[in-house]
């Protein structure tokens, strides 16, 4: 990266979940700092591509930083429709067994596939829909059969019974503000499903055996600073599960990224304490 370039586009922020301003450094990838908050320990980008950059990104899936282009486009993984289908089956079983249509929302909803999981589990007469930002994903997303809207999420888009929001946790700059605008999608006593990373719950960088998707990721929570931002913006969490994502598998994926000179740090299998977490909250009325 051509850093001289780069700090023009590069702005200080405080913690984006308590707003405080003292931290510490905690990781560094492609030329970009995360540090830890020392008030909430919650792990952010510092300093970080202002807003009108990150926009672009998220649009095109492109990032142009220091003269170098980094395609963030990522692909479809059909085997994510079978993990969401069996997660969701579990933690929403009263949806699916009720009987009753459901308006459910997936915001960035990327290729589709957690929607394509809902679709499998709602009963009939459901409205599913999508919300994706990024041009190229809604299409893809499309291509299967999904109602998709390309935009950002905006107040009064929707009256959802639901709304997922699978791995874009760490895209969102201001997650408060994003929630704020969640409820003013949700019904009264709707619901959401959030899954997101607990990498602010490990001490150290070497803990996590993988990339951390620097500049496109930008905030990483743990299980106290969701809650948190949950509490916050007025939702009662339901149900947290903790899914392990360090077996055999993603260590042979781990190995040939790193073959392929991706800034990835190896752990053993079933080593780690990071976990995916899988969020059920209500709103309260
Ligand atoms: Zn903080």
């Amino acid at each position: 990266m051509n850093m001289d370039v780069l700090s023009t586009n590069l702005e200080s922020i405080n913690c984006p979940c308590c707003g405080t301003n003292s931290n510490t450094p905690w990781g560094e990838e492609l030329g970009f700092s995360v540090v830890r908050c020392i008030e909430c320990r919650l792990l952010y980008v510092n300093p970080i591509l202002k807003s009108n950059c990150i926009d672009v990104a998220v649009r095109e899936g492109l990032h142009s930083i220091g003269g170098n282009q980094l395609d963030v486009r990522s692909r479809r993984v059909p085997r994510k429709i079978r993990y969401y289908q069996s997660k969701l089956k579990v933690m929403f079983s009263d949806l699916w067994q009720s009987g009753k249509r459901i308006d459910w929302v997936d915001v960035g909803a990327g290729y589709g596939e957690t929607l394509e999981a809902v679709r499998d589990l709602a009963p009939p007469g459901s409205v599913l829909v999508g919300v994706e930002p990024m041009k190229y994903k809604a299409e893809m997303a499309r291509k299967q059969g999904l109602e998709i809207r390309n935009s950002y999420l905006e107040p009064g888009m929707f009256q959802a019974d639901v709304i997922s929001i699978v791995d874009i946790f760490s895209h969102i700059p201001d997650f408060h503000s994003f929630l704020q605008i969640v409820t003013k999608n949700l019904k009264t006593g709707g619901e959401i499903f959030l899954e997101t990373g607990n990498l602010a719950d490990l001490a150290l960088r070497s803990e996590f055996p993988n990339e951390l998707g620097l500049p496109d990721h930008l905030v990483f929570a743990g299980e106290p600073q969701v809650r948190r931002y949950l509490t916050e913006a007025g939702f009662d969490v339901i149900q947290i599960k903790k899914q392990r994502v360090d077996g055999f598998l993603s260590f042979c994926k781990s190995v040939v990224k790193k073959l392929l000179g991706r800034p990835v740090v190896l752990g053993i299998p079933y080593a780690s304490h990071y976990r995916q977490l899988l969020i059920r909250a209500r709103l309260r009325s």
